[in-house]
């Protein structure tokens, strides 16, 4: 016999997933189990692990890209085990890197007589932590020369109370007084006309958001520039900006080109921004670039080897894949800005179409409509007669699979709840039809249905906001 039944290893490639000893008994879950398992059981096990999680593309919260190309995806399998630090071993890839924070400096309009400087990262909080701590240290010696106590008070930060947590750890982690300029009904981003009032010779600087996380509206960074010029006109303790533009970095420069928010802007310092969300690539990548690299104090600056030489070096996280990176790469030589324009204007499309839907069902305020970030926020109208809340909607559309989380507006519009619609480019307008069909159904499900009774004050928080 070919196959005999005591050659084990062959009798185990044969033997039916569903009928294998890997299979047959409920493994320990959170201790190692003490035999291996054959790949292919292991594979199928996981696989099932996973099986009535989320999907992503129906996942209406998230920025964060859940579609790539074919042949994006194989390169970017194929680099896994590279190392991004290792620069050295790597040279190619270090390249590449350089190259796309070139193809970015020229994107955000970096002036040809600075010179400027950037790195990825594995994110945007990576970014902003190291935006962050490069402001800290160069508000430092500004102060020091100019014989300022350092110590007589904390340095602090000033940002709308729209701040994504990244900024919230970055003050904790840096001991830094995070001064929040609230947001109210009129002033749905940064407020100008008290933001100055928030700055003082303490502060290490002003962070504009483009856009807010939790509706999509951009801080007016131009207005910003302007108030921030006047200010340093009458004061030798200068303050500069940094532009969160974790979103709408990779959005803003093909949709609005003529929209000033950049390095056009004398004081916009420093800007980063997320390779995972607009940038059109996987999770994890981010992007900082400083406009010069006067802003980047050398403290910050690493020397790591590079082909016999040394390359500076600024990210905080040593060991990763460069597979994004590698990614990044393959989106801007494939797109190239026409590629990209054509995504993201067709991102604008089908938010627009679905602002308009959601419009003229009549029960809902729409507080973003999409005109600027792909972003759609509503909330419901005032009516006493309604049994249901967004979150009861909320439920109902995970019903169809769709994630569209509903969750109080940040600090001091908090009374307010809301539902945020992300839409990315792989919610084409045949998915968006779907989606708004679903809307309108669970609507009417809810309305005829007997709904159970929620607190009238209750705020609740439900699904995730970045
Ligand atoms: C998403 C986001 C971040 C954090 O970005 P990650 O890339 O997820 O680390 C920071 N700031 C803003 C405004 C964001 O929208």
């Amino acid at each position: 016999m070919l196959y005999g039944k005591h050659d084990q290893e062959e009798n185990s490639l044969l033997r039916p997933t569903f009928g294998s000893n890997g299979e047959d008994h409920d493994l320990p879950k959170y201790r190692l189990n003490k035999e291996s398992l054959s790949p292919r059981i292991a594979y199928q096990l996981v696989k099932d692990q996973l099986l009535d999680e989320g999907n992503s593309r129906l996942n209406l919260a998230t920025f964060c890209q859940t579609f790539m190309e074919p042949e994006a995806v194989k390169l970017m399998s194929e680099s896994l085990e590279k190392n991004a630090i290792d620069k050295s071993e790597y040279p190619r890839t270090a390249e590449i890197e350089n190259r796309c924070v070139s193809i970015i400096a020229n994107l955000w309009n970096a002036d040809k007589k600075e010179k400027y400087m950037g790195t990825s990262t594995v994110g945007s909080s990576e970014a902003c932590m190291l935006g962050g701590m490069a402001m800290k240290f160069s508000w430092r010696k500004r102060a020091e020369k100019l014989g300022l106590d350092i110590n007589a008070h904390k340095p602090n930060l000033v940002i709308s109370s729209g701040y994504q947590v990244c900024w919230e750890k970055f003050c904790t982690y840096w001991d830094i007084e995070m001064r929040t300029v609230p947001l109210d009904q009129n002033h749905q981003s940064l407020n100008m006309d008290t933001v100055m009032d928030y700055v003082d010779k303490y502060t290490i600087g002003i962070v504009g958001i483009l856009g807010i996380t939790y509706t999509g509206r951009y801080d007016d960074i131009q207005k910003l520039d302007q108030l921030v010029e006047d200010y340093n006109a009458h004061t030798e303790y200068k303050v500069y900006i940094h532009v969160d533009a974790a979103s709408g970095g990779f959005y803003t420069p093909f949709m609005e080109p003529n929209l000033k928010w950049d390095f056009r802007l004398k004081n916009v310092v420093s800007i980063n921004t997320s390779g995972h969300k607009y940038g059109l690539v996987y999770p994890g990548i981010g992007w900082i670039l400083w406009r010069d690299a006067k802003f980047v104090p050398k403290k910050l600056i690493f020397k790591v080897s590079y082909l016999g030489g040394e390359m500076p070096t600024m990210a905080i996280n040593f060991s990763h894949s460069a597979a994004q990176l590698i990614g990044q790469y393959y989106n801007f030589i494939r797109f190239g800005s026409d590629g990209y324009y054509d995504i993201q204007k067709h991102t604008h499309d089908v938010a627009a179409y679905i602002a308009k839907e959601i419009k003229k069902m009549d029960i809902f305020d729409v507080i973003n409509d999409g005109a600027q970030l792909p972003i759609i926020c509503y909330k419901l109208t005032k009516d006493d007669n309604r049994e249901w809340t967004l979150y009861d909607l909320a439920d109902r559309l995970l019903m169809k699979g769709w994630q569209v989380p509903a969750y109080p507006l940040p600090k001091d519009l908090d009374k307010v709840v809301i539902q945020r619609i992300v839409v990315r480019s792989d919610l084409g307008m045949n998915m968006a039809h779907n989606y708004v069909q679903d809307l309108k159904q669970a609507v009417k499900d809810l309305n005829n249905a007997h709904v159970l009774f929620h607190e009238k004050a209750e705020i609740k928080t439900y699904g995730f906001t970045h």
